[in-house]
């Protein structure tokens, strides 16, 4: 399986690193669309939200966990932030590999755009 986000993980892949435990690791996204724009993603491989069903639920508390760690690392848990999953085509998921978008540092605007 070629899996960009597995490579990234194993270290195949170099990334700016922002955070990292045992399951979780966190790092920059490569074309930032806020100031901060950090991925973070389970070091196991999970392909999209769907996938968190069949896991061990304390692993998908520990991303919700590294959520608020990587927003406290980057300096925005107090001015606020956004978090955006996208799952499968129409959520316009592009890397198959579950990951959550941690943007912010400057205002976000509206959820969606039509
Ligand atoms: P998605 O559209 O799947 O929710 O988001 C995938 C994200 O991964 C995109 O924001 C894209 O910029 C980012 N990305 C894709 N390839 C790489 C890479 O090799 N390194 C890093 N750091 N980010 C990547
Ligand atoms: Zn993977």
């Amino acid at each position: 399986m070629d899996c960009i986000f597995c490579r990234i993980v194993q270290g195949e892949i170099p990334c700016k690193e922002v955070y990292r435990d045992e399951h979780v690791l966190a790092f920059k996204d490569i074309h930032p669309k806020a100031p901060v724009h950090t991925l973070v993603v389970p070091r196991k491989h999970i392909p999209d939200a769907n996938g968190l069903a069949g896991v061990d639920p304390v692993l998908a508390a520990r991303l919700l966990s590294a959520l608020a760690k990587v927003a406290e690392i980057e300096g925005v848990a107090e001015k606020g932030y956004r978090v955006i999953l996208n799952c499968g085509p129409e959520g316009g998921q592009e890397v198959g590999h579950l990951h959550f978008h941690v943007l912010g540092g400057r205002p976000m605007g509206p959820m969606v755009c039509r």
